[in-house]
């Protein structure tokens, strides 16, 4: 058996038909720039999120960058954000002029707000929680911080569309939030795609317009920016999507209890918090000899990643001025592995994929695992 990490080809012929539908109605009205759908996806994500206004925008790295940018940050300023995200976390505040200050994480594998506060000093402008694997932070302890020293949350929602904390979804936290919605992501385009989300009219108008080459009236510029617009097609096929999420962001949740329940007595399973719905955008063990289960699971045709085998202050392009430890970060990096887990994932796969890692740790499934 061959089990893929992910598969991004759709065969089931039902969601086929329906995407081609969505795609050939744009086709037919032609509004290939901020058609009608993008308008439409807009107001459904931030319903479902839980907040005012939407943007869609061409993918997450520039949702964040523009969420940094419509709070003013810039040159001058610091934010603070874990040391454990794709890079992208950290160019998207680079690029604002600001400098990114990396704190370690908590077990969980989010940032530690203990660590946070020891960061903060006067230039401190804001804090950008990643909320990893589809998990959100600890918003409470963050929402305090950012409080007492009156410096604006960004949340980097990217990995988190439909994660909900206390009951609240993911990218209702923030002053502004970002998300991303590419193919690999729990909320999927077919291509690249991002959305902001904001409570706060004037950040949503500022956004509009930063959006195209900060235009308002797309004739004057009144801030300088990029073009990153979302694509109607991409706006249809996410529109369409929309309607099964939930329906997967459940599926992945059993699939997730399923590796949990058979694997936690050898690795380090995920734990969810009581008053946390977490999305398992992936679904990372702590091992031992990560390295090579990894390769043993290769050799039987079962794909795995490390997410990220690099902390981001440790790439080349950030390690000069990036001092700082850590530890648990690191120890992140050395044992984390993630398994396949998706909304096509069938109980056949997961049960190849538990024996060979029970295989690889040398014990015996249970025999009275089998319930179905
Ligand atoms: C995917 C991701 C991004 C970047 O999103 P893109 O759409 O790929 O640009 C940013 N931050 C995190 C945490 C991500 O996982």
């Amino acid at each position: 058996m061959r089990v893929r990490f992910l598969n991004l080809s759709i065969k089931d012929e039902k969601e086929r038909k329906n995407l081609l539908e969505a795609i050939d109605k744009v086709f037919q009205h032609g509004q290939i720039v901020l058609g009608p759908e993008v308008e439409e996806l807009e107001e459904k994500v931030a319903e479902y999120c839980g907040v005012k206004y939407a943007v869609g925008v061409n993918s997450g790295t520039d949702a964040l960058y523009l969420a940094l940018k419509s709070l003013d940050i810039g040159p001058g300023d610091e934010v603070i954000t874990t040391c454990l995200s794709w890079i992208a976390t950290a160019n998207a505040i680079t690029l604002t002029g600001a400098r990114p200050v990396f704190a370690d994480i908590k077990e969980n594998f989010n940032i530690n707000p203990e660590e946070i506060e020891k960061l903060i000093n006067s230039k401190t402008k804001a804090i950008v929680p990643v909320h990893f694997t589809g998990k959100v932070c600890d918003m409470t302890s963050i929402k305090d911080i950012a409080d007492k020293y009156n410096i604006a949350i960004v949340e980097d929602a990217a990995q988190a569309f439909g994660a909900t904390y206390g009951g609240e979804k993911a990218g209702s936290f923030g002053k502004v939030s970002a998300f991303s919605l590419n193919p690999m992501k729990v909320f999927a385009a077919c291509g690249e795609a991002g959305v902001i989300v904001t409570d706060q009219r004037d950040i949503y108008e500022r956004l509009n317009a930063l959006r195209y080459n900060g235009t308002p009236d797309k004739t004057e510029a009144h801030y300088i920016s990029l073009n990153a617009r979302i694509d109607t097609l991409q706006a249809a096929i996410l529109l369409q999507r929309f309607k099964t999420l939930d329906e997967w962001i459940d599926y992945r949740r059993e699939a997730a209890e399923y590796y949990t329940a058979l694997l936690t007595d050898l690795v380090q399973t995920p734990r969810e918090d009581k008053n946390c719905r977490d999305v398992f955008y992936t679904y990372n063990i702590l091992c031992e000899k990560r390295d090579e289960l990894r390769e043993f699971l290769s050799e039987n045709g079962i794909e795995s990643k490390i997410h990220h085998p690099l902390l981001m202050p440790m790439h080349l392009a950030y390690k000069e001025e990036s001092p700082g430890c850590w530890p648990t970060g690191i120890k992140f990096t050395t044992s984390s592995l993630c398994l396949p887990i998706h909304e096509r994932i069938t109980k056949e796969e997961q049960d190849y994929v538990i024996k060979a890692i029970r295989y690889f740790y040398k014990k015996e499934v249970r025999s009275d695992h089998n319930e179905e």
